[in-house]
């Protein structure tokens, strides 16, 4: 069997590789060789993309786009929409794939990767035209002439991407990038290639332009390479390490971006919470994905009166998990995708055991083949442990006592991180007014885990979470440039008063004219700004 390649992709249906058998690698290039974290088993070998085929991509892609930006938008969203159908109808097979590589439960490969995907596709492709419209601006001073902004393609999107959901992101970004009439190259994560050729097979297979979406799998040179080939702008979504070496690249090439950084989400359960669905939602919130989401519930702070009976059902719930081979049977979780996260949780577990932390539930790795740690919950936890304040990528929860709502916001607050961030209270006003309060991106009120499914809003980060925003009418303007148009709303004199030549008596008309516009609550100000 051939080894997988971005460039032979291209003349594969989407049935034809498998990702589980090895295969011969070409001798002459670099190459990812993965194994399974389900079974430990050999996954198809993935060649990397050179830094000479990322630019011939690159301007591959240019060159694809500018034909398709020319396409009335309506057309556009009708392709798109095929492009959804196939994945819709490859469902399984997707399945498949991202369970061979990930080691994700079926039923979150379904809903949180291709459901997620479809839906969003289905959002925007109804919505580009409306979004997209060109929008008038009233002016308040100048008021002889009209301004609009028209948002036009930007070019060649580059995407780079992480291994823990690596078909909803990438593609969440692909679609909108298509949308608005730009061509997308993406460089998936090292760890996830498969994932990403496979949504590039079914692409090709809708008679779509072939160079308007590519694939260029590698590692981080692979993605430097992209950064530099000539896009007009990347999306990036990672670890902040990598995020900030990133953004100085782009600041390097003057590429704007969007970093998609780290997350930290903290699940404030106040005292009038519902005790029975708070625990759901921890355990949900904490273990799905085996805690390999930015929006994972990362620590919990229970109020002290609901504390005990929340930590005894949390305990209860997690016991009844079931863990193990998604490739096999239905699992509640699945095995660690990228084997060095189980060394973290090792780490962060024995660094809060040593501060006063007592395990209720796990605590240690599975041993067995492929990649698998127990889903772990912490108490008597606090901020002097490494594991309230750093990411942990993995399935524990720690949990700290609270005394107050106050306490729980200056606590949620308390880190470098600021994407999601969760309430659960049986009080909106009381959950609402505590949301409000919390430095993140985005606060859920009593649910977990599912504002990246609604794709209508904004997501992304604040202080180190990073800056700039997928999902949302906004991310969709932002993939193009905005551009402003003014003109005459009557004719104008051929002699412009306000251009040359000046003189002392233009000079003192407009002096006079200022005085009147602005000296004291002028009446010609107060009409032009519209002020009561
Ligand atoms: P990572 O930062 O190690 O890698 C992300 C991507 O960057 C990979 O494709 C990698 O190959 C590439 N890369 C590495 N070095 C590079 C370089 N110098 N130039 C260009 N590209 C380079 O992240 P990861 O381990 O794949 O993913 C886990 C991280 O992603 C976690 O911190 C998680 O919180 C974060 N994440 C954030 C969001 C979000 O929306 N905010 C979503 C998912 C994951």
């Amino acid at each position: 069997m051939a080894t997988v390649t971005a460039l032979d992709s291209r003349k594969k249906k989407a049935s034809e590789t498998s990702v589980s058998a090895p295969a011969e690698a070409s001798p002459e290039r670099k190459t990812i060789r993965n194994l399974s974290p389900a079974d430990g088993e050999p996954l198809a070998p993935v060649n990397v993309t050179t830094p000479d085929e990322v630019r011939a991509a690159v301007q591959r892609a240019k060159r694809a786009q500018a034909a398709w930006a020319r396409m009335p938008i309506e057309e556009r969203a009708e392709r798109v929409l095929r492009f959804r159908d196939a994945l819709v109808e490859n469902a399984d097979r997707l399945v498949d794939v991202l369970v061979r590589e990930t080691g994700k439960p079926r039923n979150e490969a379904l809903l949180h990767e291709i459901l997620v995907v479809a839906d969003l596709a289905s959002y925007f492709a109804h919505n580009a035209a409306r979004i997209l419209a060109p929008q008038s601006i009233s002016l308040h001073f100048l008021v002889h002439r009209a301004s609009y902004v028209h948002y036009a393609p930007k070019g060649v999107i580059g995407v780079i991407s992480p291994w823990n959901f690596p078909f909803a992101i990438p593609m969440g970004d692909v679609i909108p990038a298509l949308l608005a009439g730009n061509a997308v190259v993406v460089k998936p994560s090292e760890v996830t290639p498969l994932i990403a050729l496979e949504a590039k097979r079914i692409y090709d297979s809708t008679g779509l332009p072939e160079d308007l979406f590519q694939v260029v799998p590698g590692d981080g040179a692979t993605g430097q390479a992209l950064i530099e080939s000539g896009i007009q702008k990347l999306i990036f979504t990672g670890g902040v390490a990598t995020g900030k070496r990133v953004a100085s690249a782009c600041g390097a090439q003057l590429v704007p971006c969007v970093m998609e950084l780290g997350g930290k989400a903290p699940l404030l359960a106040l005292s009038d919470c519902d005790v029975e669905r708070t625990a759901r939602a921890i355990v949900y919130g904490g273990f799905c994905n085996s805690g390999q989401a930015c929006i994972s519930v990362e620590r919990v702070y229970a109020h002290r009166s609901i504390h005990d009976p929340l930590v005894r059902r949390v305990k209860e719930l997690v016991n009844e998990l079931k863990q193990g081979d998604a490739s096999k049977s239905f699992v509640d979780v699945g095995s660690i995708i990228f084997g060095k996260q189980m060394e973290v949780a090792e780490q962060l577990i024995a660094d809060a055991v040593a501060k006063g932390a007592e395990v209720v539930a796990g605590g240690e790795r599975v041993h067995r083949a492929g990649n698998y740690f127990q889903p772990t919950v912490l108490t008597e936890c606090h901020h002097g442990m490494a594991v309230m304040r750093e990411e942990i990528f993995g399935p524990i929860v720690p949990i700290q006592r609270i005394d107050s709502d106050e306490e729980g916001i200056a606590l949620a607050n308390d880190s470098h991180l600021g994407l999601n961030a969760y309430v659960f209270s049986k009080s909106r006003e009381r959950a609402l007014r505590v949301a409000e309060k919390i430095e993140a991106g985005s606060v859920v009120v009593n649910d977990v885990m599912l504002n990246y499914g609604a794709c209508e809003t904004p997501f992304g980060g604040l202080k180190e979470s990073g800056f700039g925003r997928v999902h949302g009418d906004d991310s969709l303007r932002e993939m193009c440039d905005k551009r402003h148009v003014n003109y005459g709303r009557i004719p104008m004199p051929s002699r412009d008063p306000l251009w040359f030549p000046y003189s002392q008596t233009s000079y003192s008309i407009f002096s006079k004219g200022l005085e009147v516009l602005f000296h004291g609550a002028g009446l010609v100000q107060r009409i032009v700004k519209k002020i009561p």
